[in-house]
């Protein structure tokens, strides 16, 4: 029997039978992989902790035919405290469901696994702002899966000289020779495209480092957003909350 001893984080869950729940868990070593917990919903079930969405656990695990069964899983960071607040919630959700997306089940992917869980850390810490700190996520994850957006040259002719644009569809800075390339592009300033850079290349703790203008944020926020959805060909519910929260707040 193959037993598999790795770190993991749940991504989802559905419960299934009385007690059972099927995992979706992003591994350190093995990639994405679904796991029955078996009986973790029973209140004593030593499995319901590392069975819950967010959890990340030391987990042992052995394969079956079709999946993987929990065989035990020590708790390391429920990260609790994102549940004390809905936006924060809201966030951690579509943090997962983005990786879940950018994921196929069995291929490893250590660089992702570490980039959610310190998101998850520092998202549960109020140690950056929430909106950087998201930013930051998607941008990484957008690079890890072959996205990365194009911002020191047009994405049309390679020229560094007058980017005013940002393409979402061609993935990245036109510059004003090439505006006929992409009727859709947006107005862009220099400023905003330095601060993508910065955004890419900081590390998620250094993200609190990065201080970015209220004006230059909203852009860069919606052009994220939509950068993300056009390339993974996915509407995120969970975005489409976190916009209606947003908007709450706002009136
Ligand atoms: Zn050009």
């Amino acid at each position: 029997m193959a037993i598999l001893k790795t770190q993991g984080l749940v991504l989802k869950y559905t419960d299934i039978n009385e007690a059972d729940r099927i995992l979706t868990v992003l591994t350190r070593d093995k990639g994405k992989i679904k796991a029955i917990s078996k009986g973790c919903r029973r209140p004593k079930s030593s499995l319901l902790p590392s069975s819950e969405l967010f959890a990340f656990s030391d987990f042992i695990l052995y394969k079956g035919t079709s999946f993987y069964h929990v065989s035990s899983g020590e708790l390391r960071e429920s990260f609790y405290d994102i549940r004390n607040d809905l936006l924060k919630l809201s966030y951690a959700v579509y943090f997962t469901e983005l990786a879940d997306t950018v994921t196929d089940e069995d291929i490893p992917s250590e660089r992702l696994f570490i980039i959610l869980s310190k998101t998850l850390y520092y998202l549960s810490r109020n140690e950056i702002p929430i909106g950087i700190l998201s930013c930051g996520y998607q941008l990484k994850l957008m690079d890890l899966s072959g996205f990365r957006p194009q911002i020191k040259k047009c994405v049309n002719c390679g020229s560094e000289e007058n980017l005013q644009k940002f393409s979402i569809k061609l993935g990245g800075a036109l510059c004003n020779l090439c505006f006929e390339h992409d009727k859709s592009a947006i107005k862009i300033s220099a400023g905003t495209l330095e601060t993508i850079g910065y955004l890419l290349s900081t590390p998620i703790s250094r993200l609190n480092t990065i201080k970015i203008d209220n004006t230059i944020f909203i852009e860069i926020d919606k052009i994220i957003v939509d950068f993300v959805q056009n390339h993974l060909d996915k509407r995120f519910k969970s975005m489409d909350f976190i916009n209606s929260i947003k908007s709450l707040e706002r009136e």
